[in-house]
């Protein structure tokens, strides 16, 4: 079967962490100031915060804007559903935004709509979740824009998008928003195993997230409410977790941030043989806003139903059945059961749905040949025409 998605793991790579294995601190040591360090530079934000996952750096990030029971927060409904459960986590209310059909990212005009309805029924957004869908940065400006007119803070679930840019900059750098956060499960642009990474440039926001990452316990003096104890001493001033990343993680991240260029740029060079060898199939690709470099985390097609013999889901099954990894990103979070109990039902986003009903993942990796591109191109020819 080829994947949807995989991670390279180079020599280098496992250098990288057996040296780290061979020292004397496999977390809490120098390689997860040197990965912040070195995502920070990359990204041009002034504080990064690395975590056990993007899940744990959504939650951080949301906890450490002050969201909590009585709040709004919006996000994308074609997310994984963490882009949702950060806020549910704090008590918070989650609602959607439609996509726009074209780039399937959170629509502009979508939201400017409910921004108005929301605030004549005064139930104003504290924060809206971006996703920057398969690497495509959303239109961040008019976001932002809106974020100074309405009063709501901007967290980019930038999952997918490390490596990409955004009006000839890292997506990352937070110019356009509160936090940006990016995961390294193996499927995503660069990989730790497990991982995740919280980027601002607001000082007063890192220190937040910094202590709800190690159970809210500091060893600063200036934070503590009285002078300390003796040189042991520490105090837990808030409720955190341990969200933090071990110096195992950090090393491979440190690794694969040196190649990470390179795999986008091979991404991209993928996915442009995909749309060259598409070409006079029924389907449609993401819309590449000239303002964008996507990371290309994935490669969506959109059946064109009409034009199609198949059903979206025989097309599916026959795919997977040539051996043909493909995959679905996503199942609309709304019409998830979890989702349902807070009154989400069928046909609360149409654009979220309908690209729902023709959305198709290809396999997209830096490793993938062109041989498999053919492979899966034929592949897909024959399962929306064969008679089978
Ligand atoms: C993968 C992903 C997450 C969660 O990342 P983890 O590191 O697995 O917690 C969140 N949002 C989006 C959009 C993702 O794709």
């Amino acid at each position: 079967m080829i994947p949807y998605g995989r991670q390279q793991i180079s020599e280098a790579d496992i250098q990288a962490v057996v040296e780290v294995l061979k020292s004397d601190f496999l977390t809490q040591g120098p390689a997860v100031p040197a990965f912040e360090n070195a995502v920070s530079a990359y990204c041009g934000a002034d504080y990064a915060m690395a975590v056990n996952s993007a899940t744990s750096a959504l939650h951080l990030a949301c906890l450490a804007l002050g969201v909590h029971a009585g709040d709004y927060v919006w996000t994308s409904p074609i997310t994984f559903v963490a882009s949702a459960n950060c806020a549910l986590y704090c008590g918070a209310e989650i609602d959607f935004v439609d996509i726009d059909p074209l780039t399937f990212n959170l629509s502009v005009q979508a939201l400017e709509e409910k921004l108005h309805r929301a605030e004549q029924s005064s139930r104003l957004p504290k924060v809206i979740i971006p996703v920057h869908l398969c690497g495509l940065s959303c239109d961040m400006q008019a976001i932002h824009r809106l974020s100074k007119r309405y009063g709501f803070r901007i967290i980019e679930d930038a999952s997918h998008a490390i490596g990409g840019k955004y009006r000839g900059q890292p997506i990352g750098n937070c110019r356009y928003s509160d936090i940006s956060v990016f995961s390294f499960h193996p499927v995503k642009i660069i990989t730790t195993g497990e991982g995740g990474l919280a980027l601002t440039n607001d000082p007063d926001l890192a220190r937040r997230m910094a202590l709800l990452r190690s159970h809210g316990i500091t060893r600063e003096a200036a934070e503590m409410t009285r002078e300390a104890d003796g040189p042991w001493y520490y105090q837990q001033i808030e409720l955190g977790f341990n969200y933090r990343m071990t110096d195992i993680q950090a090393s491979l991240g440190l690794s694969q941030l040196s190649r990470m260029d390179a795999f986008v740029a091979r991404r991209q060079q993928l996915a442009e043989f995909y749309r060259q060898n598409l070409s006079g199939l029924p389907v449609t690709v993401q819309n590449q806003p000239g303002d964008c470099y996507s990371a290309l985390h994935l490669f969506v097609i959109r059946l064109q139903l009409g034009e199609c013999e198949k059903s979206h889901r025989e097309v599916f099954c026959r795919l997977r059945e040539d051996g043909i990894g493909v995959n679905l990103h996503y199942i609309p979070v709304h019409l998830q059961p979890f989702y349902q109990k807070f009154g989400f039902k069928p046909g609360d986003y149409p654009q979220a749905e309908h690209y729902y009903a023709e959305a198709i993942t290809l396999p997209l990796y830096p490793d993938l040949s062109e041989s498999q591109q053919m492979q899966v191109v034929a592949a897909l020819r024959d399962a929306c025409f064969a008679k089978y």
